[in-house]
């Protein structure tokens, strides 16, 4: 009972698709996907025994890469203390002040354990502090899987070709709307928050257009909704302070994520004393979780926060950006344009037969998702030991474990891929 193919079997007997989360599924790339026995640094191992150089890190989850010591540590040390409560822990106060000490603006925040919990309670708040009802949002960006936020949405909705999601009343989504990225809608006083991902890095990679942040931020000033900025990818990645830092635009509520749990299931939602000031027990907007605050994921996410220096991430960056023009001059070598966007440690990757420009919106990208190249690749990669995520609507997410020699490697073993393609 050691192959891939058998323990995906006996996943879909018990688990719808065989999955736990659509995106890991191979729906749009076909094919089984490998299970996953272990993982270290910049690696995966799967149950048969291969490795695998893993571009996929739980989708931005891993920032040190798997299993990293200082990790490890203070989850075994504090599992052995008890790993849930129901009341106060030290761990929690100290992954809030961590967070609050890096992100300018950011005065407090509230702990909850995944993404969508974090971005659907920061809308809440945003409607329960402003008093109005409607929000927007951006095409092919994602915001987890709640009812009102799915609608339009990138990552695996986009994947597997769906507009939304089935079971979702026509009223829970009446009070969203849905704007193309990069460009300012004009707001009413109707409108509590508008939420976005200061990099759109679940459509592929988008990257805001010089002055779209600054100019939502003054949009939403003119009426009195609040910014929202869904840093549950780009935060403690894109800078220490996160797309604030990076973009020097500041919202008026954040969500978080994937880094800051260090593998562990962790979100947070947070902005000024003033607006955080409505949620219970201070004010009439309720928020609660069993395991929010869970010992385990503060103390990991305390030991990535901790570990990461600025200089780590400028590297990173740099690093990124390297690659990003070697993999693309290798795909041209061998006859496919590729595009490799990037935003300091994050990067996307366009491939298209003939030229390209470099997507600004869903619609765009889109169209470079679905021309069945990517599909190509992917596994053209995989066969060669080299782990991307299975859908073109994802980024590549390289960890501090992955060194320039992995990256060149990655960049040689694509540019065989690219002419196994064109053959
Ligand atoms: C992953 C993601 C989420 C959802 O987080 P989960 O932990 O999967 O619930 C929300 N927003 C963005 C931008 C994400 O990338």
């Amino acid at each position: 009972m050691s192959s891939n193919q058998a323990w995906f079997e006996r996943a879909q007997a018990v688990i719808p698709g065989g999955v736990d989360s659509p995106v890991r599924s191979f729906r749009s790339v076909g094919g089984t996907p490998y299970t996953v026995a272990s993982g270290r640094g910049a690696y995966v191992t799967d149950v048969e025994g291969n490795e695998y150089l893993d571009y996929v890190q739980s989708y931005g989850a891993s920032l040190l890469g798997h299993a990293h010591p200082v990790v490890v540590d203070v989850v075994r040390d504090a599992a052995i203390k008890g790993t849930t409560f129901g009341a106060p822990t030290p761990g929690e106060v100290l992954l809030a002040e961590a967070m609050v000490s890096r992100v300018r603006g950011l005065e407090q925040v509230r702990l909850v354990s995944s993404g969508t919990e974090a971005v659907m309670s920061a809308v809440r708040l945003a409607r329960g502090y402003t008093g109005r009802d409607k929000i927007v949002k951006f095409d092919g960006c994602y915001h987890g899987h709640s009812d009102a936020l799915l609608v339009a949405g990138g990552s695996g909705v986009a994947q597997m070709g769906l507009p939304g999601s089935a079971g979702v009343t026509a009223g829970a989504v009446a009070d969203t709307i849905v704007a193309p990225y990069n460009e300012v809608p004009t707001l009413n006083d109707s409108i509590a928050a508008v939420l976005v991902e200061p990099v759109a890095a679940n459509m592929n990679l988008v990257a805001p257009n010089p002055g779209f942040l600054a100019d939502l931020r003054a949009e939403c000033d003119r009426v009195g909704a609040l910014l929202i900025f869904d840093e549950v990818i780009t935060g403690f990645r894109l800078a220490i302070g996160g797309a604030e830092e990076f973009f020097s635009v500041t919202p008026d509520l954040w969500s978080f994520g994937k880094v800051i749990g260090g593998g562990l299931p962790v979100g947070a939602f947070g902005g000024s004393k003033k607006v955080l000031a409505s949620l219970a027990p201070l004010g009439p907007v309720y928020q609660a979780g069993t395991l929010s605050g869970n010992p385990l994921a503060t103390a990991a996410g305390v030991a990535v926060l901790d570990h990461v220096t600025i200089d780590d991430l400028a590297l990173l960056a740099g690093r990124v950006k390297n690659f990003a023009a070697d993999l693309e001059t290798a795909f041209r070598d061998a006859g496919i344009y590729a595009l490799a966007p990037n935003v300091g440690a994050l990067m996307g990757l366009y491939l298209s037969e003939g030229e390209a420009t470099v997507p600004r919106n869903f619609a765009e990208a889109k169209v470079l998702n679905e021309n069945g190249l990517y599909k190509r690749f992917f596994h053209a990669m995989l066969s060669r030991g080299v782990a991307l995520a299975p859908g073109a609507y994802e980024i590549f997410f390289i960890s501090l474990a992955h060194t320039v020699a992995e990256l060149e490697r990655t960049v040689s073993i694509a540019a065989d891929a690219a002419k196994e393609m064109t053959a």
